[in-house]
C-alpha cells in the first residue's frame, strides 16, 4: 500500500492529462481542477493534516494564504490569481511550526519550492512531512500595478472586473459588460505586466515539486478541461495513483503533441528570461554600486526586506539594537545597512522578489541581489534554480 493508498499506476517521469470528477471543484477550478482534487484526496485519507494554499479574498488583486483542514473547504481555494504575488515558503517556517510536528500539503509555484528548499537546508523546515503540488508559472502581476495598468491600458474601472487569466500571450480581463485581452508583450513595453523578477524569473515548470501541474501541452477535446499533469518523484506518482483510484479523479496519456508544445512553450520562456536578465542587468552595467547607493537612500529602515526573505531569517528585533556599522535610528540608514543585507543573502537569494514588492520606498532589491547571485553563479555552486536538498 502506498502512502496515500493504493500502488501507484503512474510513474516519476510520466504526464498526464488530468481532471476532476468533483463537480463544486470543476466549476471553480483553473482548468481540471487535478491541483484542488489531489488535496481533497491527501485530507481525506489523512495523507496530510493541513493544505496551504491561496485564496480569493476581497477581490482578484487580494490573494491571501488559507489553512484547510476539511476536504469540504477546498472549493473555494480553486483557481489561479495572477495578481496573488505571495510566497509560502517563510509562512510554513512562522506559522506551522516549520511542518516538523505536522504534515503539510503546499500548492507551490518555483519561487516557493525554491524557497522552502533553502529553508530545509538551514533546518527550519521538515521537507519529509511537506508534499508538494507545484504550478507552472509564468509570471505573476503586482496587484497595484494590476489595478492601474487596468484603468489606464483596458480602460476599465479594476473594481469592476471579476475574472482574470493569461492565455496565449495575452492577460485576459472579464469585467461587467465585455471581456478584453491585451499581448503581455505589448503590456511590458509599456511599463506594466508581470513583477520584474519574475520577468528574468527562469523556472517556469516546478520539477523539485512532487507533481507539477499547468495548463502547457493540453490540445485536442481537453484543451482548457484537463490539467497537464508531470510526474516528478515517488511521493507524487502515489498520491497521483491513490487519487485516480478512490475516483477522485480521471486521467490519460498526454498527448504526444501537447508534449512537445508544452516543451517548446518551456523553451521559449526561458528565452525570454535570459532576454530580460540581458536587459535589466546591463542596464545596471558599470554603474551598480553607485545606483545600489542611490536608491537605496529612500529606505525608512522598516526591515520589511528581511522580515519576507525566505533565505533570511535574523530577528529584526536584533538588528534594531545596532552594531558597530548600522546606528539604531538613523535615517536615510548608513550605505553598510544595505551592503551588509546584500552580502548576507545575494549567495542563495531566489530572486522571488518579495522584498521588492513588499519595500514601501519602491526600491527595486530583487533586481540588485538577482545581479549579483547571477553573477556569483558564473563561479560558484550550486546554481539558481538548481539547488537540492536531502536529510
Ligand atoms: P486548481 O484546482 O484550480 O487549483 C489551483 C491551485 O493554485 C490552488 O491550490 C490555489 O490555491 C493555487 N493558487 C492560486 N493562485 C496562486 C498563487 N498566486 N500562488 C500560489 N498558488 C496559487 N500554467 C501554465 O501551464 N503556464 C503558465 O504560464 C502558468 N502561469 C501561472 C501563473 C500563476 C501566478 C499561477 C498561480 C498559475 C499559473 N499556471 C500556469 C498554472 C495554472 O494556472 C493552474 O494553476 C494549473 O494548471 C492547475 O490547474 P488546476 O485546475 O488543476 O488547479
Ligand atoms: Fe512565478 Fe518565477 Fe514569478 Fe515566482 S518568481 S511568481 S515562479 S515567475
Ligand atoms: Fe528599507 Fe525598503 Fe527594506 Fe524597508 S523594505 S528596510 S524601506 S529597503
Ligand atoms: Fe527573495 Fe529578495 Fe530575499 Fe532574494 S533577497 S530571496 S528576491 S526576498
Amino acid at each position: 500500500m502506498g502512502l496515500f493508498g493504493g500502488s501507484p499506476s503512474v510513474r516519476k517521469g510520466d504526464m498526464v492529462y488530468a481532471w476532476t470528477n468533483d463537480a463544486e471543484i470543476k466549476q471553480k477550478a483553473e482548468l481540471g481542477g487535478a491541483v484542488t482534487g489531489l488535496w481533497k484526496h491527501a485530507l481525506d485519507t489523512h495523507a496530510v493534516d493541513a493544505v496551504l494554499v491561496v485564496k480569493k479574498g476581497k477581490d482578484l488583486y487580494d490573494a491571501q494564504p488559507a489553512i484547510v483542514t476539511k476536504s469540504a473547504d477546498l472549493k473555494d481555494t480553486a483557481g489561479s490569481l495572477h495578481c496573488g504575488t505571495l510566497l509560502l515558503a517563510k509562512f510554513v517556517k512562522k506559522y506551522l511550526d516549520g511542518a516538523k510536528t505536522k504534515k503539510i500539503g503546499i500548492t507551490v509555484k518555483g519561487c516557493d519550492v525554491m524557497g522552502l528548499l533553502e529553508l530545509a537546508k538551514r533546518k527550519q523546515i521538515n521537507l519529509d512531512n511537506i508534499t508538494m503540488i507545484g504550478v507552472n508559472c509564468g509570471g505573476s502581476v503586482s496587484p497595484v500595478l494590476a489595478r492601474r495598468m487596468i484603468a489606464d491600458k483596458y480602460g476599465v474601472d479594476p473594481d469592476k472586473v471579476h475574472k482574470e487569466e493569461i492565455d496565449k500571450g495575452q492577460f485576459i480581463i472579464e469585467y461587467e459588460g465585455g471581456h478584453k485581452g491585451i499581448s503581455v508583450d505589448e503590456l511590458e513595453e509599456a511599463g506594466y505586466g508581470r513583477r520584474s523578477n519574475c520577468r528574468r524569473c527562469k523556472y517556469k515548470v516546478p520539477r523539485q515539486a512532487d507533481l507539477a501541474c499547468g495548463n502547457w501541452g493540453v490540445i485536442g477535446d481537453k484543451a482548457g478541461k484537463a490539467t497537464f499533469v508531470e510526474v516528478c518523484s515517488d511521493k507524487g506518482a502515489t498520491l497521483l495513483s491513490g487519487a485516480v483510484k478512490a475516483g477522485v479523479l480521471t486521467t490519460e496519456a498526454a498527448n504526444p503533441k501537447g508534449i512537445e508544445i508544452r516543451a517548446k512553450v518551456e523553451g521559449a520562456m526561458l528565452k525570454l528570461g535570459d532576454k530580460w536578465r540581458r536587459k535589466d542587468f546591463s542596464a545596471l552595467g558599470a554603474k551598480m554600486w553607485e545606483t545600489i547607493n542611490k536608491e537605496t537612500s529612500r529606505c525608512i529602515k522598516c526591515y520589511s526586506c528581511i522580515e519576507n526573505c525566505p533565505v533570511c531569517f535574523t530577528a529584526a528585533d536584533e538588528l534594531k539594537k545596532g552594531s558597530l556599522m548600522v546606528k539604531p535610528g538613523e535615517l536615510p540608514p548608513n550605505p553598510m545597512f544595505h551592503l551588509r543585507r546584500f552580502a548576507h543573502i545575494s549567495d542563495s537569494c531566489i530572486n522571488c522578489g518579495q522584498c521588492e514588492e513588499l519595500c514601501p520606498a519602491e526600491i527595486p532589491l530583487a533586481l540588485f541581489s538577482h545581479a549579483i547571485r547571477v553573477e556569483g553563479d558564473t563561479a560558484f555552486e550550486p546554481k539558481l534554480g538548481q539547488s537540492t536538498y536531502k536529510n
